[in-house]
């Protein structure tokens, strides 16, 4: 089995191959992630339209600040909320539903306080269906290396993507890993 650098996991990882359809509508063979199951091809391409609110969810305040800067900074989202526990998660997307606006992109720490991030991202999706909203593109943070496991919990929440926190040097590598994933979540929400 052949390994490459998966940006997601923060680490060489094993690769597999599965069919994939491109924001196109073409079907490649397409390099994934044996751990997380991210494309590790070169799918995104082009430029991408800014994501309109995101919302992040993390107790650590200094990586929330550092993914909130990364999104605001690069123009990828316009306007972001914070949620410092799971909870806090629930409350934003009940009070943008109830202004029948969609939230774009979550970026959810697996682990909080008071309510865990699958546990409020269930909450999400159930509100989302409620009030007929597109559902939110999930990046869920863990502080571990994704295994089959956690894998699968992330995969029920399609469209849902993953990133290892655990291993990073620094926060500054936060934007090095949430760069292809938005990349890839805004042109598959482009190409809806
Ligand atoms: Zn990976």
């Amino acid at each position: 089995m052949s390994s490459r650098f998966c940006p997601a996991c923060g680490t060489v990882c094993p690769v597999g191959s599965a069919p994939v359809q491109l924001p196109d509508g073409a079907v490649i063979e397409a390099t994934l992630c044996a751990h997380c199951g991210l494309c590790l091809d070169e799918l995104a391409t082009g430029v991408h339209t800014p994501l309109e609110h995101a919302v992040v969810a993390e107790d650590a305040g200094f990586i929330a600040r550092a993914v909130v800067d990364a999104l605001l900074r690069s123009g990828i989202v316009r306007t972001v909320d914070l949620a410092a526990d799971g909870l806090e998660l629930v409350a934003v997307f009940t009070r943008y539903a109830q202004a029948r606006q969609a939230i774009d992109l979550a970026v959810v720490d697996i682990e909080m306080p008071r309510l865990s991030g699958l546990a409020a991202a269930r909450m999400a999706r159930a509100i989302e269906h409620k009030h007929e909203l597109a559902p939110a593109a999930l990046i869920f943070l863990s502080g571990v290396v994704c295994d089959p496991a956690l894998r699968q919990q992330i995969q029920a929440f399609a469209p849902a993507y993953y990133i290892n926190k655990g291993n990073l040097a620094s926060v500054d590598e936060l934007p090095v890993r949430l760069g292809p994933l938005v990349a890839r979540i805004q042109a598959e929400r482009r190409a809806r």
